[in-house]
């Protein structure tokens, strides 16, 4: 549908247009109109839909440029994401003259301050720092007519809901309220719609919850072998621009680390760095100065970098629905993808949580052998190779090239450059990673959960989250055979339809069985402990 019908005003459209959309997605068509007329609305689409002009167009719209008080508040799990929001905004509001701006922790109040003096007629912001700035009084928001939460699920999580209630207590109680995100587990939503006035939920009926422009895959294999199998996987995949998720800050951490220590151009990016350091890990990750970016789940939430080609699960989510925020970091605005997720053997409930909510299943991946990751990177370098041949002046090195090219055949020449340029000995230092807790079993058959009463309620690890006894679907799956024993075609058993597939040059094998567990009779499904980070 194309954006002049859904009622909105020329300079607006302008702006659309200039900025490249020319057909609003599904769930700018059905929320746009709604929104326009004022009802409070929660907006439910798959990653990289356009969101964020589906509730920023009708905010834009409704703005008085008369107005000095602040008419729009959109409250962002990150500062990332805050100031990816606030950029889409300027854009579209730019012909309109709108004064959008951002808040956000780890950068100076007193700037941020200077800049509230402008009266923006929108504020993006993150939790904590709203708070700040809204107790020092220099944000005020008593006349806010729109309020969005984006990311929503994550926003009423506990890890942000108590800040959020502080938030809304601010703001006119006739105001319009806004959620929005690709997912919204039944719990949740009733928590959000307390802060509603008969809310409209549209959800944007695609088959699946994740894209089929992804194509996802898992990876079965030892715990300790997690590292070697991904560097293995990245040398054959050959990523042109990465996300690689890990549990904790500390993974995120270490696997940075042991990327870079074994050559490739990794960096973190986590809740605990400057704000400084964050900033400039993205920046070097959209200028594809580096190429893998290793991420915690919050801190990737809703990112929008182009042409991510692929995101590897270092470890798989606790919670089924981030591993949806975290695979719809690519195939985004109609580009394709992969993802593949590492697991364990004790974590392959885990996978099937995951399979259950996106209704959609994995394709088993074989890990590529060391022979074959060595070739990968070498066929690697071959990129590389043109580079370094078209940027060498031979003037100054004449000789030793002819004493080279006389004692060696080119054929053996170029092997020797190709294995230089991929640094074959990179591939074998040695990366210790830490162990980290196993993921508790998802479910009980008898013995529970050996780690299901670890407190990691306001762990260490900064802020942990109870994310509270949550039964999403309805309908608590049961295993017979008690969690983790059970064996089917993907586990390698039973596989008469076992077929070999090639994905680029790595095997992958197809073919697992259909069968899938029973429903019912099972017991309530416990949701376990997520370790959460705040802004
Ligand atoms: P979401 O919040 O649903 O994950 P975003 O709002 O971040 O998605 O948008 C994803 C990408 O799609 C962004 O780069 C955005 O500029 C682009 N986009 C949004 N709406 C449209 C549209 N109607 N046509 C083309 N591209 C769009
Ligand atoms: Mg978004």
């Amino acid at each position: 549908m194309k954006f002049s019908e859904l009622g909105l005003s020329q300079d607006i459209l302008d702006a659309i247009t200039t900025h490249g959309y020319v057909e609003a997605t599904p769930i700018q068509e059905k929320t746009i109109p709604l929104t326009l007329s004022g009802r409070d609305v929660i907006g439910q689409a798959q990653t990289g839909t356009g969101k964020t002009a589906a509730f920023g167009l009708p905010i834009l719209e409704h703005i008085d440029l008369n107005n000095k008080n602040i008419q729009a508040l959109i409250v962002s799990p990150t500062r990332e994401l805050a100031i990816q929001t606030a950029d889409e905004l300027k854009k579209l509001g730019h012909d309109k003259h709108v004064d959008v701006q951002v808040v956000f922790g780890g950068s100076d109040i007193r700037r941020q301050i200077q800049n509230l003096k402008s009266h923006p007629q929108i504020l993006v912001g993150t939790p904590g720092r709203l708070l700040d700035h809204i107790n020092r009084k220099t944000v005020k928001i008593d006349n806010v007519k729109t309020l969005v939460l984006d990311e929503a699920d994550e926003m009423l999580n506990m890890g942000f809901l108590e800040d959020i209630e502080s938030i809304i207590k601010n703001t006119p109680a006739d105001r319009q309220t806004l959620l929005f995100s690709a997912t919204m587990p039944p719990a949740i939503k009733r928590i959000g719609v307390k802060f509603m006035t008969n809310p409209e939920h549209i959800q944007i009926e695609a088959k699946e919850l994740t894209t089929d422009l992804v194509d996802q895959y898992f990876v079965r294999m030892r715990e300790n072998e997690k590292f070697d199998t991904m560097t293995r996987i990245f040398d054959v995949q050959a990523p042109k621009l990465a996300i690689v998720f890990g549990r904790t800050k500390r993974r995120v951490e270490e696997l940075s680390r042991g990327l870079e220590a074994r050559g490739y151009h990794a960096a973190g990016l986590h809740g605990d760095l400057t704000q400084q350091m964050r900033s400039r890990v993205l920046a070097q990750f959209k200028s594809h100065e580096i190429n893998i970016l290793v991420a915690t789940d919050v801190a990737a939430r809703g990112l929008d970098v182009k042409d991510v080609s692929h995101v590897y699960n270092f470890d798989i989510p606790q919670d089924p629905e981030s591993y949806v925020h975290r695979i719809g970091r690519t195939g985004r605005a109609g580009a394709k993808g992969v993802s593949v997720t590492l697991v364990a053997p004790n974590e392959m409930d885990y996978l099937r949580a995951v399979e259950d909510l996106t209704k959609k299943r994995m394709t088993a991946l074989e890990p590529a052998s060391l022979q074959e990751a060595r070739v990968g990177k070498i066929k690697n370098a071959a990129g590389e190779v043109d580079q370094i041949v078209n940027a060498v002046d031979v003037k100054d090195i004449q000789s030793e090239v002819d004493k080279l090219t006389s004692k060696y055949s080119s054929e053996q020449l170029a092997a020797a450059l190709l294995s230089s340029v991929a640094d074959l000995e990179k591939q074998n230092t040695p990366v210790e990673i830490t162990r980290e807790r196993p993921l508790p079993r998802r479910r009980g058959g008898g013995g529970g959960s050996r780690n299901g009463g670890g407190d990691r309620r306001r762990g260490g690890n900064g802020g942990g989250g109870y994310r509270g006894n949550r039964d999403r679907r309805g309908n608590g799956e049961s295993s017979r055979n008690g969690g983790g024993q059970r064996r089917s075609g993907r586990d390698g058993g039973s596989s008469a339809a076992s077929s070999e597939r090639r994905f680029g040059d790595y095997k992958r094998r197809d073919g697992r069985s259909t069968e899938r567990h029973s429903n019912g009779g099972a017991p309530r499904q416990r949701r376990e402990f997520t370790v959460r980070e705040k802004d």
